[in-house]
């Protein structure tokens, strides 16, 4: 079904009738299918939902009432009538099932930049004086490494990137604590997150980790392998709206140490007494800073009804099928050499994305784009697929494979 001037791609075994007759298959055996109609979506093959989640059905309209009734009619008395001023524990509460844990653990609001801030340095003072060193995952997207070096400043500790896999064998008495991605932004690598924390607390250090590529997409299991603290963003695959506020999680024995570089007055133990003393409040909320930002949190809120019949264990057995499923068509239907996947083969080291390694990339995906295959370029030369399995079937990984190699060959 090629478009009228592009060229017939080469196909090898197995070929497109075979693979688009098991894409419908498989779209029709699929628990997850009906969920696509919850969102808003075109013809286009979204794979760009590790970047920006599309937008569930149901938002607009909450939103709408939020800001015509909520605001426009009830103004100030929203703070307690429509719960606004609860609003960052009662998200944290519906984002902590996703994330493996339980209610009162997690609170959202600022971004996930900020909440590195807090989560880091909080971290480092829980560990204490004798601890001199952060290790950084040395791969890290940028935010990461910039914000860990300031924390690093902030508390006068030295900042040591390493290599994931080199982590275990770099962390000692020094350690004060390490920031870690669960899957990697670029290669979408997944980290084992189990064996990693167990490392770090091996040493006595406490482990940081940033789920922005993993809540939503695969289970995280916060409270199962003992996470110390965890930040991530609501925007990627909990499609939350563009910059809605992030989280931040501390397990429950941490809390009562919890000391944030970032005590706003929203985190004291009693906002409204207006103290020039700082106290802070018990619990998830000492990770507070200031007003929340509540048109953005309340967009989220609604956003995470479409988890209501959805499991994540559910999301990851189709996540896996789906990029197992496409990197096959890209093998099948691009020609040899001209892409090179990045993305671990192993189930268990496999993030929701596949990630290519592509001579003019940038150009690629305008190009793919155009031909209505939404994914992202990450310089200098990588092609991101995205794959948010409550609204990509595998007839969308199928065309976006066939595109691509329609592009590539020449
Ligand atoms: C998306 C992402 C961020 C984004 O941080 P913001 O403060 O929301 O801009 C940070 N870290 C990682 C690993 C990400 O994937």
């Amino acid at each position: 079904m090629s478009e009228p001037g592009a060229q017939e791609p080469r196909v090898r075994e197995p070929g497109a009738h075979e693979l688009r007759a098991r894409a419908e298959k498989l779209d029709a055996e699929d628990a997850l299918a009906h969920k696509r109609a919850e969102f808003v979506l075109d013809d286009a093959v979204y794979l760009d939902g590790n970047s920006l989640g599309a937008l569930p059905a149901g938002v607009p309209d909450r939103v709408a009432d939020v800001v015509r009734r909520q605001w426009g009619e009830l103004r100030i008395r929203s703070w307690d009538e429509s719960g606004w001023w609860t609003a960052p524990e009662r998200i944290g509460d519906r984002i902590a099932p996703l994330v493996g844990t339980g209610p009162g653990r997690i609170v959202v609001g600022d971004s996930t930049s900020v909440n590195i801030l807090k989560a880091l340095v909080a971290a480092v003072r829980m560990a204490g004086e004798g601890r001199d060193e952060i290790v950084v995952d040395a791969t890290t997207f940028p935010t990461d490494g910039y914000i860990a070096a300031s924390a690093a400043r902030l508390t006068g500790r030295t900042l040591r990137p390493v290599a994931p896999s080199e982590i275990p064998g770099a962390l000692g008495d020094r350690t004060a604590a390490v920031l870690l991605n669960h899957v990697d932004y670029r290669t979408g690598r997944l980290h084992d997150l189990p064996s990693l924390t167990a490392a770090v607390h091996g040493a006595g250090a406490l482990a940081v980790w940033d789920l922005c590529h993993s809540a939503g997409a695969l289970p995280v299991g916060l409270d199962e392998h003992g996470v110390d603290l965890a930040v991530g963003c609501t925007y990627k695959y909990l499609n939350g709206g563009p910059g809605s506020p992030a989280y931040l999680y501390v397990r429950a024995d941490l809390q009562s140490r919890f000391d944030s570089p970032l005590p706003g007055w929203n985190s004291h133990a009693e906002p409204f007494g207006m103290r020039a003393g700082y106290e802070p409040a018990e619990g998830a909320l000492r990770g507070r800073v200031g007003t929340p930002d509540i048109l953005s949190m309340l967009a989220l809120e609604a956003a995470l009804d479409v988890w209501r019949d959805v499991s994540v264990e559910a999301v990851r057995a189709k996540s896996l099928a789906l990029t197992d499923f496409f990197l096959e068509c890209v093998e099948a239907y691009v020609p040899r050499g001209r892409v090179e996947s990045l993305t671990p083969a192993a189930h268990p080291e496999r993030g929701s994305q596949v990630a290519l390694r592509c001579d003019d990339a940038g150009d690629v995906m305008r190009r793919l784009i155009e031909r209505g295959v939404v994914g992202d370029f990450r310089a200098p030369d990588v092609l991101r697929f995205g794959f948010t399995p409550l609204y990509v079937g595998f007839a969308d990984a199928e065309r976006a494979a066939r595109v691509l190699g329609e592009l590539l060959t020449a």
